[in-house]
């Protein structure tokens, strides 16, 4: 279970510099009423973030009522890749408020025809179906159920197993929390289904083998033949790392889904839109799925996801039975119209392109300054991961990670609560629209907190760690 930040107010030395302002105690101590009232009344699980009441947020900021202004570098979780509250996200959201459509369920409109075009015209040819939906987790369990129906239809009614990845992340929903590989997350199941099975995720680092015959040794191992399989779901890359598996090993994953009539689908829901530095993250394997589920980046702003597939795959429901109450709400279709060609407009995806260099040589520095307890560090395009261990061992660290994050935090700079299955990796991921002096701010933010968290848990102060 991962902690909680500390929500006393905590006087902080004052921060202004271009891109940070912090000018009071944090959290301000006028907050606490509203943390209070949350922590009543909503469940533990939605008080793992830093105490920031947020106001407003833009562009790549967010700030509080009281004066005090973070460099954003967690995009919300990595919703806002064309920034938060773009002006053109805005406006096609109040036109289409005004206009006076706010809900039309599974009725045709406009707003959906447009977006679902243009998400068609962004996709690889074959995938010519798309299909509106709201949360991630409902865009993987709909590729499960159509992996599965598939299957069956392909393969009869032996044919229904699922493959996810150990590590992986669909979602927290029975189906996509089951496919995920998140071991401790899925007690609460207990009967999980035995067709729903993971492998080891090739990722170099927490798995050494990255062969494909380590991915074929492990159905056999789980008496799991390819004539017992609808379907395989990989996320692009796994949100810990961000850790992508080796280019040949998806090659050959895709041709035996090929070979063997198996779906194969690449969750993007985190990894689309930009973000590692291509418009869909799976263009980095050269391959192309049968199904992509994605999210977030989407609209940059509103709840929308979408499912996009080969039609044989997609049009297996008749009218009515494949749907969703807020399939494609017309609302958050004009936002994610508007937030998509913003992304294509100011050439967002190769500005994380360009910077993940910068980013990358930012966390290299801070490992090879720390090389005993920054475990891994990775970035693509614009999301990069710095995981933590205990001195000299592979020992996931959630503590100094999530001390990291706080000081970060209090100077102004602004991550989500460490991510993995440990609860060991501090996520970088600002809004693409981000400038390069913005990212190498953060970065010496990022390194002074690690020294000082580091320098803590040793007990001796960042100053002398510094002169070691
Ligand atoms: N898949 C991936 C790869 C994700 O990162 C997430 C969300 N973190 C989901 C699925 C689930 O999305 P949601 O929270 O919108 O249901």
């Amino acid at each position: 279970m991962g902690k909680e930040f500390n929500i006393s107010p905590v006087n902080v030395p004052p921060v202004a510099t271009k891109y940070r302002h912090i000018a009071t105690a944090l959290p301000h101590p006028d907050s606490l009423s509203t943390l209070e009232r949350l922590r009543t009344l909503e469940p533990t699980s939605m008080r793992g973030m830093p105490p920031i009441v947020w106001e407003r947020a833009e562009d790549i900021f967010v700030y509080d009522k009281y004066g005090n202004r973070w460099l954003d570098w967690s995009s919300g979780v990595l919703v806002t890749n064309a920034g938060h509250g773009v002006a053109e996200v805005r406006q096609a959201i109040i036109d289409q408020v005004n206009s006076g459509l706010l809900h039309n369920y599974v009725f045709p409109s406009e707003e959906r025809a447009e977006l679902v075009g243009l998400l068609a015209s962004l996709a690889p040819a074959e995938l010519n179906k798309v299909f509106l939906l709201t949360t991630g987790s409902e865009a993987t369990e709909c590729a499960i159920k159509l992996s599965r129906a598939h299957g069956i239809k392909v393969g009869g009614r032996g044919k229904i197993g699922i493959v996810g990845f150990e590590r992986g992340f669909h979602g927290r929903t029975m189906g996509s929390q089951q496919a995920g590989g998140m071991a401790g997350q899925k007690n609460w199941i207990v009967n999980e289904d035995p067709a729903i099975i993971n492998v080891p995720f090739p990722d170099g680092y927490w798995q050494q083998d990255v062969s494909f015959d380590c991915f074929l040794d492990s159905l056999a191992k789980q008496g799991m033949k390819p004539s017992d399989i609808a379907g395989v779901i990989m996320e692009t890359y796994q949100g810990v790392g961000p850790d992508f598996a080796p280019v040949e090993y998806v090659a050959e994953l895709a041709a035996w889904c090929r070979q063997h009539q198996i779906v194969l689908t690449f969750d993007e829901v985190q990894a689309g839109f930009g973000r590692t530095g291509k418009f869909w993250a799976f263009e980095h394997y050269g391959v192309t799925p049968d199904i992509i589920c994605c999210g977030k980046g989407i609209s940059s702003s509103l709840p929308l996801s979408a499912v996009l597939g080969k039609s044989e795959i997609m049009d297996q429901f008749g009218p009515g039975s494949m749907t969703s109450t807020h399939t494609g709400n017309p609302v958050c279709c004009a936002a994610a119209t508007a937030a998509i060609n913003k992304l294509l407009r100011d050439h967002l995806t190769e500005n994380a392109a360009e910077l993940e260099p910068v980013l990358l040589f930012g966390l290299e520095k801070i490992k090879a300054k720390h090389p005993l307890v920054v475990g891994h560090v990775s970035a693509k395009g614009l999301v990069a991961g710095m995981q933590t261990v205990k001195p000299g061992t592979s020992e996931p660290d959630h503590d100094l990670a999530h001390r990291i994050i706080e000081l970060c935090y209090q100077r102004g700079l602004l991550l989500f609560a460490p991510v993995g299955a440990w609860g060991q990796t501090v996520k970088i991921s600002p809004p693409l629209s981000i400038p390069q002096e913005a990212l190498e701010e953060g970065l010496e933010v990022l390194a002074a907190a690690t020294d000082q968290a580091i320098a803590e848990a040793a007990g001796v102060s960042a100053t002398q760690l510094s002169l070691a």
